[in-house]
């Protein structure tokens, strides 16, 4: 988990800064480490030299009140969390990210000290994947905090991998567990209705420490990226796992045309996320095919590079693709064939 800073008394408006002093104050201890970054923070536009290589760019937007809900989520966490899920579209194309961009709309509901401890957070972010914060922009909302990040990156043209890529009989692989990450939601969300119904209750969430860290404290999978380089295994198509594992799936099939069989016994799962399912009296494969926001990378391989990630441990074969007219299925631990839905992660708590 990440510390929180002592929570000190102070309640610094905004508007005692104003814009510039306050986009000064916010970028001030940020660092550039990227060769590729020629001007960040300061001018009227960045400026970034790529030379030969390929550039990739993806953006998303957080929206207080529809992505995140600050009765939980620490500041500080929001805004790592905020860079490494940008980061993350960036690795699923098998790219090396560097540089980011993050605009904000705030509201005069948070002090300078909040923003601070957003800041902190995608500052963490930004040491730890060593990425350039190089500019965004500043502005306040009438209700609510939002929070847009773009990512940019590069690779060279022949190591981008697409969603469309992938040939009938390649094998399906995940990275890391899936699942746990919408369990950890869900024992957040229990926690806040215990504490809205008794404020002096204590969260006892001990039990529950993987599952909450996978929620509030994401990863995007560089290692993997890397992983892949070293072990020369180029993926036949890739995405990164936000929405849940079906629904990618189904995204990888459609822009490949191909259909795929994917095993229930070999979806990789923690031990924790399965007593939690447990517990709470749902289906954990279910849950690992719905649930998302796991940032775990799922990518196709050519039958041939099976020998070289054979046995890695943060590799997990899943099943295999298949002849487009076949459909996209789950092979259930019984042996049945079950159509994969897109049922987005919402859903699942409506149903
Ligand atoms: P402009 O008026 O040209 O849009 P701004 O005053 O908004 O310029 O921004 C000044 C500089 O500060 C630019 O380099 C911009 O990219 C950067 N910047 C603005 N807001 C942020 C932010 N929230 N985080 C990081 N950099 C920012
Ligand atoms: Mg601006």
């Amino acid at each position: 988990m990440l510390e929180d800073k002592n929570k000190n008394q102070a309640k610094t408006p905004l508007s005692s800064l104003g814009e510039f002093g306050l986009i000064n104050h916010l970028t001030q201890y940020f660092t550039l480490v990227q060769p590729s970054t020629v001007k960040g923070v300061g001018d009227d536009a960045a400026v970034l030299n790529y030379e030969d290589k390929q550039v990739v760019v993806s953006t998303d937007f957080l929206i207080e009140g529809v992505h995140f809900d600050l009765a939980y989520v620490p500041l500080k966490h929001l805004g790592y969390k905020a860079v490494v899920v940008n980061l993350s579209d960036i690795y699923a194309m098998n790219a090396e990210a560097r540089q980011i961009t993050v605009s904000l709309a705030v509201s005069n509901r948070f002090p300078l000290e909040a923003i601070e401890e957003l800041y902190a957070g995608i500052q963490l972010a930004c040491d730890y994947y060593k990425v350039d914060l190089i500019g965004g922009d500043t502005t306040s909302s009438t209700k609510g905090l939002l929070i847009s990040v773009t990512a940019i990156g590069a690779a060279d043209k022949k190591d981008l991998v697409y969603r469309n890529g992938a040939k009938k009989n390649d094998l399906i692989v995940v990275s890391g567990d899936i699942g746990a990450a919408y369990m950890g939601l869900q024992v957040l969300e229990r926690e806040k209705q215990v504490f809205q119904a008794n404020p002096q209750a204590q969260p006892e969430l001990d039990q529950y420490t993987y599952l909450v860290q996978r929620q509030l404290k994401p990863e995007a999978r560089k290692d993997i990226v890397s992983l892949l380089k070293e072990l020369k295994v180029q993926p036949t198509s890739m995405i990164d796992i936000s929405d849940g594992l079906s629904s990618e799936l189904i995204h990888l099939c459609t822009q490949s045309k191909v259909g795929c069989n994917v095993y229930e016994n070999k979806i990789p799962l923690d031990p924790q996320m399965i007593s939690t399912c447990e517990e709470f009296n749902v289906d954990s494969t279910t849950l690992a095919l719905s649930g998302g926001e796991d940032y775990e990378l799922l990518f196709t391989i050519d039958t041939g590079d099976y020998l070289k990630i054979k046995g890695n441990p943060h590799l997990t074969v899943i099943g295999h693709m298949t002849e487009e007219n076949e459909g996209m299925h789950l092979v259930t631990r019984g042996n049945q064939k079950v159509a994969l839905t897109a049922q987005g992660w919402n859903a699942l708590l409506k149903s």
